[in-house]
C-alpha cells in the first residue's frame, strides 16, 4: 500500500457512533455526525449513519456535494453561513447553520428561484467568540428566519470550546433552553433542533440531571478519534485507533545525539532543543510538515519524535528494531487527522468497508 497513507478503521467508527448514540438517546440527544475532519468522506459517512448517527453535517459545501454525489441520503447540514455560495448551500444542505440577516435573505432567494425550501439554525453567540449572533438580537433574527417565504425556522444551536476554549457547562446550556423558550413564544413555532454543540459538549450531556431543551450534538472528533477536546482525554469505551497514519523509514543510522557546527534557524524556525548525549539509533520517515502536524502525532512505545521538517520526519529508535522500508504506524490528534486527510500527498484508505 502506498505510504504517507491515514487508515480509517470503519468498524470503530461505527462502533464508536453507536456508543455515544446508544448513551445520548435514552437523554433525548441525537447525533448528528460531522465528516470535515475526513473531508466528507462517503464511506465514514455511511459509517456513521450505520452507528445511528440521524444526520450527516460539514463545514464545507464541496464536502457536502461529495456526500451527495456519493448517493448518501440523509439529511445534510452545512456547518456555517455563506453568503457567496447561497444558492449552492440550498441545492446541496437541508440545513445551514446562521446569524446574519443577509445571508438569511439570500438563502431565502436562493431556496425560492430553486423552488424549494432551506432549514435555518440560528447560532447563538454565548462567549466562545466564534460564530453567533448576540443573546439579545437572536429573536430578531429567528422572526426574520421564521418570516422569509423559502426559509423553516428548525432550531437555535451554539458552539463552544472552538475558538476560546469556553467550556459548554449547565449555565451555559440553560440560558440556550431559556432562548429557545422565548423564540418559541414570540414565533408561535415549534423548534425541532436545539443544537448544543460539538464533541466538547458530552461531558456535560453525559453528566446533567437536567439537559433542558437540548436535543442533538454535532460530533465529529469523539467519533473519529474516541477522544473528548475539552481535556483530550479518550472517552471510556470508545476506540482511539480509529484513524492512524502510516509512514514509512528511509534511514536508519547511528548519530550523535546532539548536533554540531555553528548552530542558526532550521527550516521551520528555531529548531527544538535535542535530548541526551552519546550516539542514538536515528529513523528518518518520509513525513513532514505538509502532510500533517508531526507535533499532533504519537509514535509506538519506544520510539521518540526528535524533529520534523515539510519532508522529514526524525525518531530516537533507540529502544525499537526499526529498518529501511519499515512502515511506522502514528496515533493522530485532531488536527493531526485535519491537515493528513486534506493533503494531497496523503491516501485515505477505508478498512472494513462495504461498499468498496
Ligand atoms: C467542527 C464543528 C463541529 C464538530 O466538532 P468536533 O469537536 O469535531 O465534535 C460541530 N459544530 C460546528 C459548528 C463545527 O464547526
Amino acid at each position: 500500500m502506498t505510504t504517507p497513507r491515514v487508515e480509517l478503521r470503519l468498524d470503530a467508527i461505527e462502533g464508536n457512533t453507536r456508543t455515544l448514540v446508544d448513551r445520548l438517546a435514552p437523554r433525548g440527544i441525537r447525533v448528528t455526525a460531522v465528516t470535515k475532519a475526513t473531508c466528507g468522506s462517503p464511506g465514514v459517512a455511511r459509517a456513521f449513519l450505520r452507528g445511528g448517527a440521524v444526520g450527516i453535517a460539514d463545514s464545507r459545501v464541496e464536502n457536502l456535494s461529495r456526500l451527495r454525489d456519493a448517493g448518501v441520503g440523509s439529511p445534510l447540514t452545512l456547518l456555517r453561513s455563506s453568503l457567496g455560495r447561497a444558492r449552492q448551500v440550498v441545492e446541496r444542505a437541508d440545513v445551514s447553520l446562521n446569524s446574519e440577516a443577509v445571508v438569511l435573505r439570500a438563502l431565502s432567494d436562493a431556496a425560492r428561484s430553486a423552488a424549494g425550501s432551506h432549514g435555518v439554525i440560528v447560532m447563538v453567540e454565548l462567549g466562545d467568540l466564534r460564530e453567533g449572533v448576540p443573546v439579545e438580537h437572536v429573536g430578531e433574527l429567528a422572526r426574520l428566519a421564521d418570516r422569509l417565504p423559502a426559509l423553516d425556522l428548525i432550531g437555535l444551536g451554539t458552539n463552544l470550546a472552538c475558538q476560546c476554549g469556553v467550556v459548554p457547562d449547565q449555565q451555559k446550556m440553560d440560558q440556550l433552553s431559556a432562548l429557545v423558550d422565548a423564540v418559541e413564544a414570540e414565533t408561535g413555532t415549534a423548534l425541532s433542533v436545539v443544537s448544543g454543540g460539538n464533541s466538547a459538549n458530552l461531558e456535560w450531556a453525559l453528566s446533567t440531571p437536567d439537559v433542558g431543551r437540548v436535543d442533538e450534538l454535532r460530533l465529529g472528533e469523539a467519533l473519529l478519534l474516541g477522544t473528548e477536546p475539552l481535556h483530550r482525554a479518550p472517552i471510556p469505551g470508545l476506540r482511539t485507533d480509529a484513524c492512524t497514519l502510516v509512514a514509512d523509514v528511509i534511514e536508519v543510522q547511528d548519530k550523535p545525539a546532539q548536533p554540531w557546527g555553528a548552530v542558526a534557524q532550521a527550516a521551520h524556525g528555531p529548531a527544538a532543543p535535542r535530548p541526551g548525549s552519546g550516539t542514538v539509533r536515528q529513523a528518518v520517515v518520509a513525513l513532514g510538515r505538509q502532510d500533517t502536524d508531526p507535533e499532533g502525532l504519537t509514535p509506538a512505545t519506544g520510539l521518540t519524535i526528535l524533529g520534523a521538517s515539510s519532508d522529514h520526519l526524525v525518531l530516537d529508535a533507540s529502544h525499537h528494531s526499526l529498518a529501511v522500508g519499515d512502515e511506522v504506524t502514528f496515533a493522530m490528534g485532531y488536527g493531526a487527522l485535519v491537515r493528513a486527510m486534506t493533503s494531497p500527498y496523503v491516501e485515505a484508505v477505508l478498512i472494513g468497508d462495504p461498499d468498496g
